[in-house]
């Protein structure tokens, strides 16, 4: 009988400190809730939300107003709420830490001087975020055994192999959870370099497009490139001067560009190279066919010196490139008033209470090479 009771013992781990130990630890389990928008890898996304359990990495869209909370619930070996006790969040930059991403100063510096002030502003009133900002229910847990972290988006994605990240840290006793907070629009592709199919890129800092975008210029590249009997000189081929940061968001030191939706794209000239409304080389007729070509595809604005057809905005400092936009409205994601306009005179734009994906993911007509015309004359 003895020998049974102690064989019984050591089978249960009753003898053992170990096993003991673990019967007494309290479980820590996270739950995560996100209200936003949602991306696919495919670049499609919609307006919904996810329930996550015990996550280790989230993706935060670069959009105002997309909420996050991160529940942590502290419960005993017995299942039963552990009420009261402290727990301790911290969050950090884990990548993308360099401060010309993560120190205000040092990001307005990016910035041209006339607009500095007013992105350090944007960045105290917590509607330009370098970092994600978060903020605790209470420093103990409730009668739940749980606290709550609300977790907001921010804007430093970058352009780097990976996002740019936050880690949060939760420390309960000795128990711990992390948690990984990136800010990325995903499935933006590369533009790649192939001007004998038409399309190509000079001084590009962000080279990413969303996918339907890149495919609609690849298809007017080509239809570019096999338009015969240009004018002496005229390039076969198109080129992207500006696009988005692998991951979107802030773009220094352009206001735009944040969603992959906008794209810069060179005037047509009768030489290669940069060409500027008001050289002896720009070709104001092919330009012309270029903007009617971009109109054709569902361009929404189209911000240039010269006031052609097709130009929503004539603005005198857009002379060696047309800023073109296939999104609702493309402006900023940190507007403080409805009356309040940048430096350009354009509204900022407040994304915080906005549910329409065209605001964020461009809309964009995918016509075959022989749909559109040029009209270059000669
Ligand atoms: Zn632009």
């Amino acid at each position: 009988m003895k020998a049974r009771i102690a064989l019984l013992s050591v089978a249960l781990g009753l003898c053992s400190p170990t096993f003991a130990h673990i019967l007494n630890t309290p479980t820590f389990a996270s739950q995560f809730y996100y209200d936003g928008l949602i991306m696919t890898p495919d670049g499609k996304g919609y307006f919904g939300q996810q329930w996550l359990e015990n996550a280790t990495e989230v993706t935060l869209f670069p959009k105002n107003g997309n909420t996050a909370m991160w529940t942590l619930t502290l419960t005993s070996a017995l299942g039963q709420p552990i009420v009261g006790e402290p727990v301790e969040i911290s969050a950090a930059p884990l990548t993308l830490t360099v401060p010309q991403w993560r120190e205000p100063a040092d990001m307005a510096a990016r910035f041209s001087s006339s607009v500095r002030a007013k992105v350090l502003t944007r960045i105290e009133q917590g509607l330009f975020r370098l970092k994600a900002p978060f903020e605790i229910s209470s420093p103990v847990t409730d009668a739940r055994g749980q606290i709550s972290v609300s977790i907001n988006n921010f804007h430093s994605c970058g352009n780097d192999s990976i996002p740019g990240s936050d880690q949060f840290v939760a420390r309960a006793g000795t128990q711990q959870l992390t948690l990984t907070v990136k800010c990325a629009v995903t499935g933006l592709v590369a533009i790649p370099d192939t001007p004998s199919q038409g399309l190509t890129t000079a001084g590009l800092v962000g080279r990413h497009l969303h996918p339907d975008l890149l495919s609609a210029l690849q298809s007017l590249g080509r239809a570019w490139h096999a338009k015969p009997d240009k004018p002496a000189g005229m390039p076969d081929h198109l080129t992207i001067t500006g696009a988005t940061m692998r991951w979107g968001g802030i773009n220094p030191p352009h206001f735009t560009h944040k969603f992959g939706g906008t794209v810069d794209i060179r005037p047509i000239g009768t030489q290669a190279g940069p060409i500027s409304v008001g050289d002896q080389a720009y070709d104001r007729q092919a330009t012309q066919s270029l903007v009617d070509a971009l109109v054709q595809l569902g361009a929404t604005q189209i911000i240039f010196a010269d006031n052609l057809t097709g130009v929503t905005q004539v603005k005198v400092n857009h002379k060696n490139h047309l800023h073109v936009s296939f999104l609702s409205e493309p402006l900023e994601p940190w507007h403080s008033e409805a009356s309040d306009t940048d430096d350009e005179g354009l509204h900022w734009h407040h994304y915080e209470d906005i549910y329409d994906i065209r605001y964020f993911i461009p809309k964009v007509k995918q016509l075959s090479p022989k749909a559109f015309q040029f009209e270059l004359g000669q």
